[in-house]
């Protein structure tokens, strides 16, 4: 890494829990289940807001084992995956060489890249189930929009701080249904849609969709929806020439 931790806009606490069930990861039945089975949902999402993705540039922000990565790759676009934990890098990497994925993994922040590399690099960035993990999410907003390439695209997803998501996400998710490790969010980190699109348009981007995604734990089975109380998707766009 090129940052210290004490400068790094990490949460070393957080970290830590991904590198402790890294070696889980691509356990589709296990602490992880959830991520698998929305792949398919949010990988199409991320296909459609970009107009497709063969051929693209992708940054994947906090990649984790590369579930996303792997996918947006297979799909055919040319994927950067980035994470601040060493293990599950490791574990993505592994993964990559066994399924024949070609991405290429990086131990850095987002901040320290777009320092490194500067402006105009990527045509789309993803930062999925990231956000809520992370001390100072707008900070990340700022750096991958120094990393788009203009009329490029940036899809988020994280969940909202609002009482259903404390509900199902935190009450229903780790402690009735053992889905997730207690402790996996933090409801004070959580992020409302508004104070999200906030941090987009600060970082000079543009709203083009805000959407909930409802993943029902019993069947397995994710979907789009309205509502945006628990799990939400955002796809911002970065206009061409900014005023
Ligand atoms: N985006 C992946 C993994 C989500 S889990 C997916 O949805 O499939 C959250 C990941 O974010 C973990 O791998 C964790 O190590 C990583 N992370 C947390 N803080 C980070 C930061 N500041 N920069 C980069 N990655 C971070």
């Amino acid at each position: 890494m090129t940052q210290s931790a004490q400068t790094a806009n990490i949460n070393d606490a957080e970290v830590a829990k991904f590198e402790a069930l890294a070696h889980r990861w691509w356990d589709a039945e296990g602490e992880f289940k959830p991520l698998h089975d929305i792949n398919p949902l949010r990988l199409n999402y991320t296909i459609d807001k970009s107009g497709g993705i063969e051929g693209k540039r992708i940054l994947d922000i906090g990649c984790g084992g590369g579930i996303l990565s792997e996918s947006m790759a297979k799909a055919g676009a040319i994927v950067t995956g980035i994470d601040a934990g060493e293990a599950p890098l490791t574990v993505a990497r592994l993964h990559a060489l066994e399924s024949g994925s070609e991405v290429t993994y990086e131990h850095i922040t987002v901040e320290a890249l777009a320092a490194r590399e500067g402006e105009n690099q990527f045509d789309v960035i993803t930062c999925l189930e990231m956000l809520e993990h992370v001390p100072d999410p707008a900070s990340i907003l700022r750096a991958a929009s120094t990393l788009l390439k203009p009329g490029g695209e940036l899809i988020l997803s994280t969940i909202n701080r609002h009482p259903k998501a404390y509900v199902f996400a935190i009450l229903g998710a780790e402690y009735v249904l053992g889905l997730l490790p207690k402790g996996t969010h933090d409801y004070a980190s959580l992020i409302k849609p508004s104070e999200l699109a906030a941090a987009v348009r600060a970082a000079d981007m543009v709203v083009q969709d805000i959407r909930g995604m409802n993943y029902n734990p019993l069947t397995r089975v994710a979907e789009l929806t309205s509502d945006t109380k628990v799990n939400y998707l955002m796809h911002a766009h970065l206009p061409e020439a900014s005023a």
